[in-house]
Order: C-alpha cells, then structure tokens, then sequence
C-alpha cells in the first residue's frame, strides 16, 4: 500500500514514517510513504502557497491550484483516493482505518493556516477526515495518524508476537520487569495474577481490564 502525502513540512513527515515499526514496515515493501512538497507545485518564485482569505477574516488560506496539480502529478490519470485532513471531516476510527487499508493509493493533503480553498475539495473529489474534536496547527499530526492505525491494518506490518487488538483479549493495564518497583519508600507489585501463568485467568484480567472502545 502506498501513501502520498503533500505537506508544506515533509521532515515531519519523515521523520515518523522512517522509525520504528513504520519504518520496518516501508524496508519490508508493505507500506510506502512518498512525500511531496506543496511549494514544488506553486506558480510564482516565491514557492508562495497561501493567500489572503476572501470575505475576510484572520490567517491564511492554502490556495486550491498548487494542492490540484500535486495531485494530477500523483495520480497521473488513476483512480486514487484523495483524503483532506479537517477538523470537520468523517472521524478516524480503526474501521475507517481498516477499510483504507484496502486501497492501493491513498493521497493526503495536509492543510495549514485557515484550511485549504474548499474548490480543491470539489473539483478533487476528495474526503475530509478529522482525527479528533480539537484543532491543531496542521494537518501533518493527523496524516500522521490515518497513516499509523491504516498500517497496522496492512498484514505483516505488526510483527509475530504482535497483533491486531481486535483480534486478541488486550488490557490498556500493562506491566513488565521490575516485579516490584520501589519509589520514595513503597513497594508497587504487579498483579499477582500476571505472574500466575494461568493463560485462562489472565485473559479473564485482562478482559475486565480491556479497552472500551475499538472502533
Ligand atoms: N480554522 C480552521 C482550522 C484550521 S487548522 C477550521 O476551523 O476548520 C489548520 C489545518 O490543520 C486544517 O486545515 C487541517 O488540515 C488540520 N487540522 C487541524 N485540526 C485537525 C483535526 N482535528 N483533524 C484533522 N485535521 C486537522
């Protein structure tokens, strides 16, 4: 599966896909984070990318004809799917992820400043998706994300003694070595019952203790 993302800041980018199991995931051929600088596209020699808002109002707007032919460039005449990281778009759940996992390409934009001139969205057909009821200062943390939980969706990207939460009794209560850890005079166990081996009781914790939602 192959993600590409166009962004004014791709060393953000960057710097996340390549670590860790991402990473690991890109050497191995089952993911490929392609990044685009949004200033490549843009007519004038400033590399200038945003103007004014019309109708006024405070900040700047990412102008719709740079994302445009970024995209056209990506696409090259295929299908793609074309995701628009917004405050107001669908939420990202793990089914949302699951179902993108499916694509072959998928083609994020990442907006800054007020947003990106909504004729991109129309004349692109694309989908706006939010990845939470906050709003940060770009849509880089959010592309981020839909690319994180879509890996992990991707077989063989999470390694052999990992999988899948919704497939496997999971705690968001974990603990590993030490078995007792001394802080400021107290002791702190862990539950008796981790250290047990009993498979069935342990699963049983866990289930008390697992998550509320997956999506
Ligand atoms: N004033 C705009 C917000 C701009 S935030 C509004 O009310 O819609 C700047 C950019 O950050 C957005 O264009 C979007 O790409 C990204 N962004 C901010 N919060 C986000 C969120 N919760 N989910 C997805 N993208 C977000």
């Amino acid at each position: 599966m192959k993600f590409h993302v166009i962004t004014l800041f791709p060393e953000v980018i960057d710097s996340y896909v390549t670590a860790s199991i991402l990473g690991r995931a890109q050497k191995d051929k089952l993911l490929a984070v392609k990044i685009y600088q949004l200033r490549d596209f843009v007519s004038n020699k400033w590399g200038k990318a945003d103007e004014r808002p019309y109708g006024g109002g405070p900040g700047m707007v990412l102008q719709a004809e740079p994302v445009i032919k970024a995209v056209e460039k990506i696409r090259k005449g295929k299908k793609m799917k074309v995701l628009i990281t917004s405050p107001n778009g669908k939420p990202l759940t793990n089914a949302y992820a699951k179902k993108l996992a499916k694509e072959k390409d998928v083609i994020i934009i990442c907006g800054r400043y007020e947003g990106i001139d909504a004729r991109a969205k129309k004349i692109l057909k694309a989908e706006e998706v939010s990845i939470g009821p906050y709003i940060l200062t770009g849509g880089e943390v959010p592309a981020l994300a839909i690319i994180d939980a879509t890996a992990r969706q991707i077989k063989g990207v999470l390694g052999k003694f990992e999988s899948l939460e919704e497939s496997r009794v999971v705690s968001h209560e974990v603990y590993t070595r030490p078995e007792v850890l001394k802080h400021k005079g107290k002791s702190y166990k862990v539950p008796k019952i981790l250290l047990s081996g009993h498979r069935a009781k342990i699963d049983q914790w866990k289930l008390r203790k697992g998550h509320k939602s997956r999506g």
